[in-house]
């Protein structure tokens, strides 16, 4: 007879706490907006209000401004 496979079923606590951790790494890339408060990923412009720095910032693109190539 073959055994494979797991022996027993992980627990929802187990799994949960892999998956945490898992998702830990992921928020830590995501910092909070100095200019407005926003969520907004590390290393990326704020798509709120366009603040990447506190010195540097990007145009937030709107409709109403449109870049044309
Ligand atoms: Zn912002």
């Amino acid at each position: 007879m073959a055994s494979v496979g797991p022996k027993q079923k992980l627990s929802k606590a187990r799994t949960g706490k892999r998956r945490s951790a898992n998702l830990k790494i992921e928020s830590s890339s995501v910092n909070v907006c100095k200019n407005c408060g926003e969520v907004k990923r590390a290393h990326f412009a704020c798509p709120k209000c366009g603040t990447y720095d506190e010195k540097r910032s990007v145009k937030v693109k709107t409709n109403e401004n449109k870049e044309s190539k």
